[in-house]
C-alpha cells in the first residue's frame, strides 16, 4: 500500500497570507498529508506533474445560487461541475421561501432537510447554504439552524420590502410569502444573529443585497416614463448607485446597532463600494464583488443576457471594483452564479428574469484580469476565491488554504493556458454566457476534491462526490 494517495510533484504552491513556494503536496485519505521539497513519486499510489503550474487551494465560491430557476438536483448537477471548470471546490448557496425555488413557505427545520436531499449525491463540489429568514417565524429558528444544521450564515435582502425579483412587480407580499419584510425584520434578523454569534462563539453573519426599495421606485418610473428602453444601461440607470449607498447606510447603522457581523454582497459601484469602506469603522464587515460587475459593463455589452440585481454598471465602476480588489477593500470575489436560460430572458427588460452563471470563471478571471493584466499576486488570488471567504463563512480550517490536515481541495492552473471563453467550455447547464468572446488566460487543469481528481483537461472525471459542509 502506498503511503499517498496523490502525489503533486514539481509545482509552486500558492498559500494564502503567505506566499508562492516551490514544493511537492501529497495527499491522504482526502487530506494534505504532507508538504516538502522532494516527495518521493514512488510512495503514491497516483502522481499529477505540476511543472510550470500554479497549485492553488481549492476556490470557495461564497455567493451562489442553487435551484433558483430549475430543480435543485438539476442544478446541482450540471452548475457544480462548471465550478470544477473554474477551480471551485466548495459552493455557499443562498437559498430562500418564497417565488422561485420551492416556490412556497414554511419552517426551515422541515423545508432546509428537502434541500439537502435534493442536492446530495448531485453535486460535484462540497456545498452549504445561506439561508434567508423571510417572516418572523424563521427569524426564530436562526438558533438552532446554527446550532444543530451547520447554517453559519444568513441573508437579507433590502430591496424586496417593495419589489419582486425581476422588479416588475411590487406585490412584495406575494412574492416573499411572509409578513412584515421591512427594516423592522431586518432589525430582528440582526439581534437574533449577532445573539447566535456569541452563543456559540463563532462567527455567524449576516449577508445583505444592498439596494434600497423607495429610491429605486422613483427611479424605475423615471425611466419607464422616458420612453422605457430595453437596455441594461436603462437598468442600471433605474437601480442607480446611490440605492446601494442608501442600503449600506441603512444595514450598516443597524448593524452597528445590534453588533451583528455583516457580509455585503456584490457591491457594483464606486459608490457603493467606497460607502461599504466608509461605514467599516468598529463593525464585523466584509465585502465582496463578483466576477461580472469587474468584468462587464452596459457600454459594452448588448441584449439583456446579463440583467442582474444589483445592474451591470459603467466601464469605470468596474475599474473602481477592480481597484478595491487591488488595495485590499474587497474581502472576497464570487460568481453569484445563477444558471438562467435565454429563454427567461427575452428581449424585454422588466419581466426578463435576472441573474447568470459565472463560476466556471473564478480562477480564470482573477488570473488573467487580476494576476496577469493587473499585477495582483497569486497568493492574494487565493486569499480572494479561497481562504478570505473560508474564514468569514465558518469553512476554516478545513478549507481555504493549502495546509497540512486541511481537506486536499486542489486546483491546479496553467497560468499560460488561454482560451476565449465560450458556452461550451463552462460546462453549464446556460445555454448563453455574457461573457463569451473573453480571451482569458490562465485556466485550470485540474480540480481535486477531497484528494480526488474530479476535473482534468477540460472534463469532469468519476462521478459526483460533493457533501453538505456543516459550519
Ligand atoms: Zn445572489
Amino acid at each position: 500500500m502506498s503511503r499517498y494517495d496523490l502525489l503533486i510533484k514539481n509545482g509552486t504552491l500558492v498559500l494564502p497570507y503567505v506566499g508562492e513556494v516551490r514544493a511537492d503536496l501529497a495527499t491522504r485519505d482526502g487530506t494534505i498529508a504532507a508538504i516538502g521539497t522532494d516527495l518521493l513519486a514512488s510512495e503514491a499510489e497516483e502522481v499529477l506533474d505540476a511543472a510550470g503550474r500554479l497549485v492553488f487551494p481549492g476556490a470557495v465560491d461564497a455567493h451562489y445560487h442553487l435551484g433558483i430557476y430549475r430543480p435543485l438536483a438539476v442544478d446541482a448537477a450540471e452548475e457544480t461541475r462548471s465550478s470544477l471548470v473554474g477551480g471551485a471546490t466548495t459552493v455557499l448557496s443562498y437559498f430562500r421561501t418564497g417565488q422561485h425555488y420551492l416556490n412556497r413557505t414554511g419552517p426551515y427545520a422541515e423545508i432546509l432537510p428537502e434541500v439537502l436531499a435534493a442536492v446530495s449525491g448531485h453535486a460535484w463540489t462540497d456545498f452549504g447554504f445561506h439561508l434567508a429568514p423571510m417572516d418572523t417565524r424563521q427569524v426564530g429558528e436562526v438558533a438552532s439552524l446554527v446550532d444543530e444544521h451547520g447554517i453559519a450564515s444568513f441573508k437579507y435582502y433590502m430591496f424586496y420590502k417593495g419589489f419582486n425579483l425581476s422588479a416588475d412587480s411590487r406585490d412584495a407580499k406575494a412574492f416573499t410569502m411572509s409578513d412584515e419584510y421591512d427594516l423592522g425584520h431586518l432589525y430582528q434578523i440582526m439581534e437574533a444573529v449577532a445573539a447566535a454569534g456569541r452563543d456559540s462563539g463563532r462567527r455567524v453573519s449576516l449577508s445583505l443585497h444592498c439596494e434600497q426599495a423607495e429610491l429605486m421606485r422613483l427611479f424605475i418610473d423615471r425611466v419607464r416614463a422616458a420612453g422605457d428602453p430595453q437596455t441594461l444601461k436603462a437598468y442600471s440607470d433605474a437601480r442607480p448607485p446611490l440605492t446601494e449607498r442608501v442600503a449600506i447606510g441603512e444595514a450598516t447603522t443597524l448593524a452597528g446597532a445590534t453588533g451583528c457581523p455583516v457580509n455585503l454582497l456584490h457591491l457594483s459601484s464606486a459608490e457603493a463600494l467606497a460607502a461599504a469602506s466608509a461605514a467599516r469603522s468598529g463593525l464585523d464587515l466584509r465585502t465582496e464583488v463578483t466576477l461580472h460587475h469587474l468584468c462587464l459593463n452596459y457600454e459594452e455589452l448588448s441584449g439583456l443576457g446579463a440583467k442582474v440585481n444589483p445592474p451591470i454598471r459603467s466601464a469605470a465602476d468596474t475599474e473602481a471594483l477592480w481597484a478595491g480588489v487591488l488595495s485590499g477593500a474587497v474581502d472576497w470575489v464570487a460568481s453569484d452564479h445563477a444558471c438562467c436560460l435565454e429563454e427567461h430572458k427575452g428581449d424585454e427588460l422588466w419581466p426578463a428574469l435576472p441573474g447568470f452563471g459565472g463560476t466556471g470563471l473564478l480562477y480564470p478571471v482573477l488570473v488573467s484580469e487580476g494576476m496577469h493584466r493587473r499585477g495582483l499576486a497569486p497568493h492574494r488570488v487565493a486569499e480572494l476565491v479561497s481562504a478570505n471567504p473560508a474564514r468569514a463563512y465558518g469553512l476554516w480550517p478545513r478549507k481555504g488554504s493549502l495546509l497540512v490536515g486541511h481537506d486536499a481541495d486542489i486546483t491546479v492552473v496553467d497560468p499560460d493556458l488561454e482560451q476565449e471563453v465560450t458556452t461550451e467550455l463552462l460546462l453549464s447547464g446556460q445555454d448563453h454566457c455574457p461573457f463569451a468572446g473573453r480571451k482569458v488566460r490562465g485556466w485550470p487543469v485540474a480540480t481535486i476534491l477531497r484528494g480526488r481528481v474530479a476535473y482534468r483537461d477540460g472534463a469532469v472525471v468519476g462521478s459526483p462526490r460533493g457533501e453538505f459542509v456543516k459550519r
